[in-house]
């Protein structure tokens, strides 16, 4: 036997030797010889449904934004789903809101070059009505007061409105932290600093209007001067990555720019070279429509007004497809779902998800079901959301409920090994100030528990923007969640104890946080001269009362 040919034997054996090591590593260990948590092991595991379910979703039907028919038939499918599965599901409806359909979006830089732009109409924008629309550009200046700015008005008539701060840098901030020279770096934090300021909402310009999320009152306000469109652009600290959200307008469309895009027709216009852009915009505002929430349960045995609620929004943005906002939360939860259905069919107490829609216009449908649904808020044991995106879950704790917390320490560590390994349990911790949709039930005291996952750099390239798309999920971290949250909701079921809903007092959680405060100033003085903190860096004071619920608009309420 040849040199050659006994390396190859021996790299061979080494690779099967770690497979095996790999193989064994990922057995899991149980603290229990309980025979359901093995179960949902090897379901969850072994036979898991979570790449069918996002292709379908993400792929097939797409983003589902709140009030459109594509998140209607989105909750079409859910509900097939579920009934595929042996599982009861319906939509329930809970109100009304403004329904727009989205076609193609196509826009051409025609002068002083030709280029096709990486460019989109945001939500809810009108269309051009099946013909181009050609104009010429004009930059929002910056004014003195809102009487200078309705002086100007005219100016900007069928014009296309440059309402966005123009970006001095479509790199991240990585590259200027790794590659700039100090000085450069230093120069480059300054300027973009004073453009923030000079763009910052809610004053735009001095207009003395806001530009909410996507076009806002100052939107509307030119719209009614009679502009022929805005353009804006919302990059986040990425390349090629941008947030699209919604405008108000009925009739002047508004249009979200690549962050290279807008900078090019920005500077072109600050130049004087009269950029002209061609819009063909395909869409159509629809009014009120229903919306509802998809509700599957299945039916507690032994206490049936007794409930593990799991919830995740259902609805997204529709600048790509949802995918990790929240296509993940969603199909995480039909799979904790399709696991017990399988696994553990006739559990002690009820167990229902709340596939919400309208979170992202301010939690509407979670909002409207605790109002609609008093005896599902006092009766449940514990209610698992989740909403950050696609990654592993690596904190589980309590949100402000002191001995839910101690049932919940009882479930996590009948967790398997491998599981529990990777997630810090997080303690009796606090309520947050909304956010997702467990705000709308842990306000109201019914004990809710954090998800938290790994963020995979969720805010930078998922959230809420055009890159939220199928490739980003992170399939075997979603396997691994559904796995997890079936097991804690089977024991959450199973618990002889009905959690209390005992609350931590909010008074003295805020005294003792200003106090450590306090002290961690007073030593970084004592060392450190004084860096000028300003109002805008120092941090809102910790609440002293439990967030209060606030009431579900049941039509479109618009944020602008
Ligand atoms: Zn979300």
């Amino acid at each position: 036997m040849n040199l050659r040919r006994v390396s190859a034997i021996l790299a061979a054996l080494s690779v099967a030797f770690a497979e095996r090591t790999l193989a064994q590593a990922a057995a899991p260990t149980f603290p229990t010889d309980d025979a359901v948590l093995r179960r949902i092991w090897s379901v969850g595991m072994d036979s898991s449904r979570v790449e069918q379910l996002a292709g379908r979703l993400l792929d097939s039907i797409g983003p589902r934004l709140n009030g459109t028919a594509i998140q209607r038939n989105a909750q079409n499918w859910l509900v097939s789903m579920y009934k595929s599965w042996g599982i009861e599901a319906k939509n329930e409806r809970y109100g009304t809101w403004r329904g727009w359909r989205r076609g193609t979006s196509h826009v051409d830089l025609l002068s002083p070059r030709v280029r096709t732009l990486e460019a989109t109409m945001v939500g809810f924008s009108p269309g051009t009505h099946g013909k181009p629309l050609v104009a010429s550009t004009i930059i929002l200046p910056l004014f003195g007061d809102s009487t200078q700015f309705v002086r100007w008005l005219p100016q900007a008539r069928g014009k296309l409105v440059l309402v966005s701060a123009p970006p001095l840098s479509c790199r991240p901030t990585a590259d200027w932290n790794e590659f700039a020279s100090p000085e450069s770096r230093q120069r480059y934090q300054a300027r973009a600093a004073d453009i923030a300021d000079e763009w910052a909402n809610p004053n735009v310009r001095g207009t003395g209007y806001s530009m909410a999320l996507g076009g806002g009152a100052l939107g509307l306000r030119l719209e009614k001067a009679g502009v022929a469109g805005i353009l804006t652009s919302r990059p986040k600290d990425a390349y090629g990555t941008r947030e699209i959200f919604e405008t108000y307008n009925t009739r002047a469309p508004a249009v979200s720019l690549s962050c290279e895009d807008y900078g090019l027709v920005f500077r072109l216009t600050e130049r004087g070279d009269d950029p002209r852009l061609r819009l063909e915009l395909d869409s159509k505002l629809l009014g009120e429509q229903p919306v509802s929430n998809t509700i599957a349960t299945i039916p507690g045995t032994e206490k049936p007004n007794e409930y593990v609620l799991l919830s995740a929004h259902f609805d997204s943005w529709d600048g790509s497809s949802g995918a990790t906002d929240n296509g993940t939360g969603s199909i995480l939860m039909m799979e904790v779902m399709r696991i017990l259905k399988q696994v553990y069919p006739r559990p002690k107490r009820t167990i229902r998800v709340g596939h919400w829609t309208g979170e992202e216009v301010g939690l509407v449908g979670s909002r409207a079901y605790r109002e609609d649904h008093p005896e599902v808020v006092a009766g449940t044991q514990a209610l698992f959301n989740q909403d950050n995106g696609t990654g592993r879950i690596e904190r589980f704790g309590g949100l402000g409920f002191p001995n839910a917390t101690e049932r919940a320490r009882t479930w996590f560590d009948k967790l398997p090994d491998v599981l529990r390994a990777g997630v810090t349990f997080g303690g009796v911790g606090a309520p947050g100030l909304g956010g997702s949709d467990d705000f709308s039930f842990y306000c109201a005291g019914t004990p809710a528990f954090a998800l938290g996952g790994v963020r995979w750099n969720y805010g930078n390239y998922t959230w809420h923007t055009d890159r939220d798309t199928y490739d980003k999920v992170v399939f075997d971290d979603l396997r691994s969640n559904a796995t997890l949250v079936a097991m804690l909701v089977y024991l959450a079921s199973e618990d002889p104890e009905r959690t209390s809903r005992t609350r931590i007092d909010m008074a003295s959680r805020a005294d003792s946080i200003l106090a450590a405060n306090a002290a961690a100033a007073a030593a970084t003085n004592a060392t450190t001269p004084p860096t000028g903190s300003t109002a805008r860096n120092r941090p809102a004071p910790p609440p002293r009362v439990w967030p209060s619920c606030g009431e579900a608009p049941r039509k479109t309420r618009p944020r602008l």
